[in-house]
């Protein structure tokens, strides 16, 4: 067989760096023939020097200089600017593109790798929320898979694995619950950034574990979901299920429940993605039933969590009112790491921005830039700037 060529956008962060180290596990399997980054510097020329790929994007101007005059030592082609990105996905060596960036800026890269026929290892999950109906219709037009990296996506994809022609009745996505699960209103009142930034199961960058504090990581999951199998609303049901096992469930038209499961290791679903439709080997550590005697379910808690009834609301109504959702969300969260609004107040701005902003039933590619931009404008209004 001869090795898959990756373009890992975002190799810097969480998924990036096990991204590499699932590569690095497999070098007869697996060439790295780009890799980006925002920032860090001296983390992608680490990589660079010992994965060798062919192209690397530093994405800061600021750092070129740098990046550049060392790579150019190694034979590296060294390229800057976000541009930069949407031009070495359609790089003829790559066979697939890992899309690790997060948020809204994985969205002209996606675009352009599918417009360029390559398959897309998706983790940047604010692509599918923003743009889902955009990028899947795509997709098909190109004969491109998208492959979920999302645990719970990756889950759902082995279950369905052989069942085609069989129709789903529902999905169960599950969620950890995160930092503050059974906690009510009043007791979130005053979260610091410190304790929404411990995550009792997964260890990720910054903005997903917000995310996840809020639940509007499960939220935006479950418009992922949607797009990516296809499902109408009342079809996806979350369920919090604390230990992370289950990674989530198909029910078919039977009754019939598969359940995908096993420790939570985010290696485990970039590296099926990286592989599909092959399962390599992994020296991942091995699930033992003995260490977990219960597996324990309950409802989530729409009422406290806003962000998850927010998510279902953006995916009834459709149109531009993800977009709206997940760029409000981006600029709330940015706001609370940077400790300017309250941690209940992410989800008041994402709802007033829902609220306010213009709505478009049938959005094409420029309507989204337009809605993304104006959220912006707006949620950061809403920010106090004391
Ligand atoms: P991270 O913050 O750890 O890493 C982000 C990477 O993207 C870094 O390499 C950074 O340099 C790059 N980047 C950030 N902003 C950029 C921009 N504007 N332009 C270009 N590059 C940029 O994030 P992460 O936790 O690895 O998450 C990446 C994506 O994967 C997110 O969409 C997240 O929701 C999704 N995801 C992550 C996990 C996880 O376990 N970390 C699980 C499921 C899904
Ligand atoms: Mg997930």
């Amino acid at each position: 067989m001869e090795k898959k060529k990756i373009a890992i956008l975002g190799s810097t962060g969480s998924i990036g760096t096990q991204a590499l180290e699932v590569i690095e596990e497999h070098p007869d399997k697996f060439q790295v023939e780009v890799i980006t980054a925002s920032s860090n510097a001296d983390l992608l020329i680490e990589q660079a020097i010992k994965f060798k790929p062919n192209t690397v994007v530093i994405v800061d101007e600021s750092k070129f200089k740098s990046v550049s005059e060392i790579l150019f030592e190694h034979d590296i082609k060294t390229f800057t600017g976000s541009a930069a990105l949407a031009q070495v996905v359609e790089m003829e060596t790559i066979d697939i593109v890992l899309t690790a960036i997060v948020g809204y800026a994985g969205l002209l890269p996606t675009i352009h790798a599918i417009k360029s026929k390559k398959n897309i290892a998706l983790a940047n999950k604010e692509t599918l929320v923003v743009a889902g109906e955009l990028i899947t219709k795509l997709a098909a037009e190109n004969g491109v898979a998208i492959l979920p990296v999302d645990s719970e996506h990756g889950a759902i994809y082995q279950c369905l694995t052989g069942e085609h022609q069989n129709k789903i009745e529902k999905i169960y996505l599950t969620a950890s619950g995160g930092p503050f699960r059974g906690k009510k209103k009043e007791e979130l009142q005053k979260i610091t950034k410190e304790q929404a930034l411990k995550h009792p199961n997964w260890n990720m960058g910054a903005k997903i574990t917000i995310d996840s504090a809020t639940l509007m990581n499960k939220g935006l999951e479950v418009i992922e979901a949607k797009w990516l199998f296809n499902l109408k609303p009342e079809q996806i049901d979350v369920i919090v299920h604390p230990q992370s096992i289950i990674h989530s469930i198909v029910q078919f038209e039977d009754g019939s429940m598969k359940a995908q499961m096993g420790l939570p290791d985010m290696k485990h679903p970039i590296q099926y993605a990286l592989s599909y439709p092959y399962r390599f080997s992994s020296n991942s550590p091995r699930f033992n039933f003995i260490d977990y005697p219960e597996l324990n379910f309950e409802q989530p808690d729409f009422e406290t969590f806003l962000n998850l009834s927010l998510a279902y609301r953006a995916l009834e109504k459709g149109g531009n009112l993800a977009c709206i959702l997940n760029a409000a969300n981006e600029i709330a969260v940015e706001a609370f790491l940077n400790d300017k609004i309250k941690f209940l107040e992410i989800a008041e701005i994402n709802e007033k921005c829902m609220d306010e902003i213009r709505f478009i039933q049938r959005p094409r590619y420029d309507d989204y830039v337009l809605t993304d931009a104006e959220t912006r404008r707006f949620a950061s209004s809403l920010v106090r700037n004391d």
